[in-house]
């Protein structure tokens, strides 16, 4: 374990949550309790250490995550991974989009440092919450030589971003990694490697974020009598990328394929992702738009917008 800094930033979500009473797990308000509070009640903190650096980013259910938060969080773990005395960076965040908050920052930055997100599933008031071990695991994780990237830790896992997903609603390991499994386990404080830590694999965009338009990107999903008016809607309302959460392996309703045909046609970009909780896209028979391979609909729609925006930047 290194003895360099570790930063935390706070962001909300329900392990900054309180409920009107401690055995209410389900009704009760999100980020209500800044990061230096919840800190402050782990066992054996000591406040004012100079090896934590504290900040508050911002305070929201993380259900109404947006792109304003997203760039003043990214900025600020530019700012942080470029210290060199800092060792890592972990980030409470509301489970709710944490997999996209996680993908976004392992699109854009690609860190070799360690940027943990942890969450928890009670509210911090809880008569048993699960926030300040997700946190002791989080710092352990930031804290140890050779963890790379961005990750997520919840209930003892590591996954990392391009593969975690929220799978479940209330359950305190709501995260899976499907097919791909955690990176590892946080077991006593000790890490238990399954696998490699994740590499990055988009350059970085993060000093051009602020003033970058951020294009509208929109996931349309493919159902039984999927017919297509959403994607005519979305045309009209100028949109510049469109995401199909696809049945099975990558196939859409010909309806919906129609007018996505349409979009492409009129100059929108069209991925396909799949709507299955598990597995990447095979080469099917008869795929007519290009596949993201290996990204879930949310992700490929955050993909698609840093496309989108490098390529407005870049003139492509
Ligand atoms: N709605 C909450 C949030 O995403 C849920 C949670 O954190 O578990 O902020």
């Amino acid at each position: 374990m290194s003895d360099q800094k570790i930063v935390f930033l706070g962001t909300g979500g329900t392990i900054a949550g309180k409920a009107a009473n401690a055995f209410e797990h389900s009704r009760y308000t999100a980020a209500q309790v800044g990061v230096h509070e919840l800190l402050a009640s782990l066992p054996g903190w000591q406040d004012g250490s100079e090896r934590y650096v504290v900040e508050q980013v911002a305070q929201l259910d993380s259900k109404d995550m947006g792109f304003d938060v997203w760039v003043k969080l990214a900025q600020r773990v530019a700012h942080f991974l470029a210290q060199e005395d800092v060792q890592g960076i972990v980030i409470t965040h509301g489970t709710d989009t944490l997999e996209e908050t996680a993908y976004f920052l392992q699109a854009l930055l690609a860190p070799i440092k360690p940027v943990v997100l942890t969450c928890a599933m009670r509210p911090s008031n809880a008569v048993v919450p699960d926030g300040p071990q997700n946190l002791l695991d989080a710092l352990a994780v930031a804290a140890s030589t050779g963890s790379s990237g961005v990750t997520v830790v919840c209930a003892g896992a590591i996954y990392g971003a391009e593969d975690v997903q929220k799978i479940h609603p209330y359950r305190l390991n709501a995260f899976s990694a499907g097919d791909a499994g955690p990176i590892g386990f946080v077991e006593q404080g000790r890490l238990r490697l399954q696998r490699d830590w994740q590499r990055g694999r988009v350059a970085s965009l993060v000093s051009e974020l602020a003033d970058a338009a951020w294009p509208r990107v929109e996931i349309v999903m493919s159902y039984a009598g999927a017919d297509g008016t959403i994607v005519r809607a979305l045309l009209k309302a100028g949109v510049k990328g469109l995401v199909v959460a696809a049945t099975g392996n990558g196939t859409v309703h010909q309806d919906l394929e129609a007018a996505l045909v349409l979009a492409i046609q009129q100059g929108v970009k069209v991925v396909r992702a799949t709507r299955c909780a598990e597995g990447q896209l095979l080469p099917g028979t008869h795929d007519v738009l290009p596949a993201a391979t290996g990204l879930t609909p949310v992700k490929a729609r955050i993909a698609l917008m840093l496309d989108l925006m490098q390529a407005a930047q870049t003139g492509r």
